[in-house]
């Protein structure tokens, strides 16, 4: 079994593991392959294997792997999960099928003008900065709603959930809280009325706490593709 093939099924099993401890239902959890800085070669193994949904950070530099993978375009979803700029969304709307990282209205705006009418609604999720780093994209907390009901009222896009990037923390319980106050945050809106569905929380280190904290899609690019070694 090639590595990429192995680290795939230990990430798969990881999931299991997790889903079965938090006792969700099996299946409840879905694997984002983030493929940032990996060859198109590299997804087109992960596909062969099996994965069939990448996320990518940088615009350009996804543009080239979708190109370099128009064959396999109807069997792949492509999200776009790095911070978006206003100029880059047009490529984002016509090229993506998800959108992690929206977290002002102008973007939302853009993309859901920008959207190609051939092509389904663009499915997204705001981004929430829940450990109110300063540094961090991401909708504070108290702005979620706000900005959550604005965006699920715009045409061609879908509003599917909430996606965070929690600080790093090295135990279990203190992985656990920010993801816990993220679901708290989802709860709270689908109570509102919101018909979400997505809650996109976990990378390799926090996998674990993400499953047991409500995670529906968890982001793992380091434990399927190995070490980033340049950061574009
Ligand atoms: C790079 C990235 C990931 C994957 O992180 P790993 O630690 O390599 O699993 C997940 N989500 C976002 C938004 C990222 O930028």
């Amino acid at each position: 079994m090639s590595n990429l093939v192995h680290n795939l099924d230990a990430v798969q099993q990881r999931i299991v593991q997790a889903t079965q401890l938090a006792g969700r239902a099996p299946g409840s959890v879905s694997l984002l392959a983030v493929s940032k800085t990996f060859p198109a070669d590299a997804v087109r193994a992960a596909h062969e294997a099996g994965q069939h949904a990448f996320g990518e950070n940088y615009v350009q530099e996804a543009l080239l792997k979708i190109e370099a993978l128009a064959d396999l375009r109807a069997s792949l979803k492509w999200h776009f999960i790095g911070p978006l700029q206003s100029n880059k969304t047009r490529l984002v709307a016509e090229h993506f099928d998800w959108v992690h990282s929206v977290d002002r209205l102008k973007t939302a705006q853009r993309l859901s003008e920008q959207r190609p009418a051939a092509l389904a609604p663009l499915d997204v999720c705001l981004q929430v900065n829940v450990s109110g780093e300063a540094s961090k994209s991401g909708v504070t907390p108290a702005g979620a709603a706000a900005l959550a009901h604005q965006v699920a009222a715009l045409p061609r896009l879908r509003l599917r959930g909430l996606m965070a990037i929690p600080e790093a923390a090295d135990t279990l319980s203190a992985q656990r809280l920010p993801h816990r106050q993220l679901c708290e945050l989802f709860e709270h809106l689908r109570a509102d009325g919101l018909a979400l569905d997505t809650l996109s929380m976990g990378m390799s280190a926090d996998l674990e706490a993400a499953v047991l904290e409500g995670a529906t899609l968890v982001r793992i690019g380091t434990a399927i593709f190995g070490t980033r070694h340049h950061s574009h």
